[in-house]
């Protein structure tokens, strides 16, 4: 004869967890959602640019904060470079790929047009052989650039930044 099963079985606990943990997620999403709740698409847009310029900046720079432009290779701080687009920010479906935005000494970015010639090599030996080209190819295909997409990346950028904040010995 079988014993019968104690109270709490595991399956009942693991029944209680997914409980708890949808609980959490739908905490977690009011929350989310109290937080953008009254600011502009412009003002979300924003932030987002900022955490995804800062995720760029310590993607691109060594434990000790500082990294290589992009172009000149001069060696910058995150908090003194930009995070510069190799094709413009105008293309809303690039605007936010990884692949076309880099480190770039304020120089470069803003007194020498972006240096597009030396970034394209560059790009391609960064990220591999026709990624300039391929960037090319989809910089005109239409994204809808509305506040879910916005504020799923600004989560996602969020999250990414304090991932590598954590590696990183700050100057002061
Ligand atoms: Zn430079």
């Amino acid at each position: 004869m079988s014993k019968p099963l104690p109270k709490g079985t595991p399956n009942q606990d693991r029944m209680q967890r997914k409980k708890d943990a949808t609980k959490a997620r739908v905490k977690k999403k009011k929350i989310t959602k109290s937080i953008y709740r009254n600011k502009s698409d412009d003002n979300i847009e924003n932030t987002l640019w900022r955490w995804f310029s800062l995720f760029i900046r310590l993607r691109d720079s060594t434990h000790n904060g500082y990294g290589n432009c992009i172009t000149c290779n001069k060696t910058i701080y995150y908090k003194d470079g930009h995070a510069g687009h190799y094709l413009s920010r105008r293309f809303k479906n690039i605007k936010y790929d990884e692949r076309n935005v880099s480190l770039q000494c304020v120089r470069c970015n803003s007194f020498e047009n972006g240096r597009q010639d030396v970034y394209k090599d560059n790009i391609d030996a960064k990220f591999g052989k026709g990624t300039a080209q391929e960037l090319e190819k989809i910089k005109n295909v239409l994204v809808k650039i509305d506040r879910n997409y916005i504020i799923a990346r600004l989560t996602v950028y969020k999250i990414k930044v304090n991932e590598l904040k954590k590696g990183i010995t700050e100057r002061f």
